[in-house]
């Protein structure tokens, strides 16, 4: 496995790489949910680039950009062990070098869930993403389902950009009690990590009715809302039953495939999840 940091680095590497070429970005802190985007490129590439960025520009001031969980060497030692080709770590210098003032954004589909909250927050991604894409250059792209919207996002920019690559969308990978894998999780406190199994719940509430005949979304969007409040340390940012290519809120009976979201803080710490129903 070849660990590069400079983009001539990346290129050279690149060159000597077998064709299909599949790419896995992360900000790393790696869980078995990025490895499962790993093992899934490995399945259908020749090649495997994995890289590790913690990316400033999808970050607001006010989020936990220089507490991100880090740790490289642990990071390396995983992606070694599943068989990534070559592992990219470019610095923010590199990334966005002096006098920076290039940006890629999509417009209605990064407005609502996410991006209402996190004003900015898609435009870091989308831009970083075109960056990896057009430095990596891979056939294939792996984003997970547990980021919805974001996936959405870089799937409506690398049509409307015309980026030679298919973007491939992994299940979301929960631990045994349900609670979706995220680096972020290490933030959570014992008690607030028992509580934040609390979202899937939710998640599995909605979809129990739904199975059961319940068609308003609006009572979708009730049922996860009191699961979520049934635990007294959740604070609820938003739930959301939206169209699953428009993710706009639907107001009347649902239709087809939905995806049901939410936000959901425990103290300091922000968590989100999501499932499409049908
Ligand atoms: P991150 O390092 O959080 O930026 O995530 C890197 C990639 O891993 C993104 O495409 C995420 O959607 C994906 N990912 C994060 N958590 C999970 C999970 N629990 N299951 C599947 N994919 C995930």
């Amino acid at each position: 496995m070849k660990v590069v940091t400079d983009l001539e680095e990346l290129r050279a590497a690149r060159k000597q790489l077998a064709e299909q070429v599949g790419l896995v970005p992360t900000m790393g802190y790696l869980h078995a949910g990025h490895l499962s985007l790993v093992a899934a490129a490995r399945r259908d590439c020749a090649s495997v680039v994995a890289t590790i960025f913690v990316n400033p520009t999808q970050f607001s001031p006010e989020e936990d950009l220089t507490s991100y969980p880090r740790d490289l060497s642990r990071d390396l030692a995983l992606l070694e062990e599943e068989g990534v080709d070559v592992v990219w770590t470019p610095t923010p210098e590199i990334m966005y070098p002096p006098g920076y003032q290039t940006w890629v954004t999509v417009e209605e589909i990064s407005l609502p869930l996410e991006g209402a909250r996190r004003p900015g927050h898609f435009r870091g991604v989308t831009t970083v993403v075109a960056k990896l894409f057009n430095a990596v250059q891979p056939q294939y792209a792996y984003f997970g389902q547990k980021d919805a919207q974001q996936a959405a996002v870089i799937r409506r920019m690398a049509l409307d950009l015309n980026f030679p690559l298919e973007v491939i969308v992994c299940p979301t990978v929960r631990e045994a009690d349900g609670l979706a894998m995220s680096s972020r999780n290490t933030y959570l406190n014992p008690q607030e990590r028992q509580a934040a199994t609390v979202l899937f719940r939710a998640l599995r509430a909605a979809q129990t009715a739904c199975n059961k005949g319940e068609r308003h979304a609006k009572k979708l969007r009730l049922i996860m809302r009191q699961t979520i409040e049934t635990e007294p340390l959740a604070k609820l940012q938003y739930v959301s039953c939206a169209g699953v290519l428009t993710l706009q809120e639907i107001e009347g009976e649902i239709t087809g495939e939905v995806l049901l979201s939410m936000a959901v803080f425990f103290g300091k710490t922000r968590l989100i999840d999501n499932i499409v129903i049908n």
